[in-house]
């Protein structure tokens, strides 16, 4: 009787793992998928799985969608940054999204991207649009150098921002330009300062990321502007109170944008 049982054990156990396989196989199809573009290999993978904002994200968003915006946001970096070869590129062959259940709206660390379920969930308005956003800022930290970590934080968080304002993703609750209290104070209100710089000299934000490859320097606003940045801070305040005052006295209107 031994004899007969151990082959009908080992089919058994056989077909176990057959099954067991199979599950690995669908699990890792539903949860992750990847592409690679332009030699950078993307991955997308949703870890919080059944969350109601990963089912939201499924719905709204998707592996599809976020691969090809991952791969073009990539390549309007490198275009807005003016790096056409290799050698000017920051040296990235792999690029992970992450979906996670996790608190706050997203961060990138180790070429990693984390998007946080949560506010995927929370969020109110065009969704698609808010995170095709939030790829492009949290893609410019992938590619962006940051003078070898001696950058304010400030200023790369102002370029993340300056790129996202640049593709036309950008959020309703942003600061108009002119708005703010520092040239450092990050994010939007240092993206529109840096958008002013830009228009005095095309290609300024380009120019200043490839100089803050080894170091950084306040040094560099005057090297590629002739004004130090805080000269460039109050010249941009000044244009934009004169705006707001011109626009009082024209229509005669109570709104004033400072
Ligand atoms: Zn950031």
């Amino acid at each position: 009787m031994a004899s007969h049982h151990i082959p009908l054990l080992s089919s058994f156990l056989l077909i176990l793992a057959a099954i067991q396989g199979i599950r690995a196989v669908n699990y890792a199809a539903t949860n992750t998928a990847s592409n690679t573009s332009d030699g950078v290999h993307y991955t997308v993978t949703n870890t919080a799985r059944n969350t109601s904002g990963a089912i939201r994200f499924d719905n709204h968003i998707g592996f599809e969608y976020s691969l090809q915006a991952l791969a073009s946001t990539t390549y309007f970096i490198w275009k807005l940054f003016q790096q056409t070869n290799d050698a000017d590129k920051k040296n990235v062959s792999k690029v992970s999204l992450f979906i996670d259940d996790m608190d706050g709206v997203a961060y990138t660390s180790n070429n990693e991207i984390h998007v946080s379920a949560k506010y995927i969930n929370g969020h109110t308005g065009n969704l698609k649009g808010e995170i095709t956003g939030v790829f492009y800022h949290e893609m410019t930290h992938i590619w962006q150098w940051n003078g070898n970590g001696e950058a304010p934080g400030g200023l790369i968080e102002g370029i993340a921002d300056f790129v996202r304002l640049k593709s036309g993703y950008i959020p309703s609750h942003w600061v108009q330009p002119g708005q703010g209290d520092r040239w450092d104070q990050g994010y939007d209100v240092t993206a529109r300062f840096l958008d002013y710089c830009n228009d005095l000299r095309n290609g300024f934000v380009a120019d200043l990321n490839k100089k803050m490859i080894n170091g950084y320097n306040v040094n560099y606003f005057v090297n590629l502007l002739d004004k130090s940045v805080d000269q460039l801070w109050s010249d941009y305040k000044a244009l934009y109170h004169k705006k707001a005052s011109i626009y009082v006295c024209g229509c005669m209107c109570t709104r004033i944008f400072l």
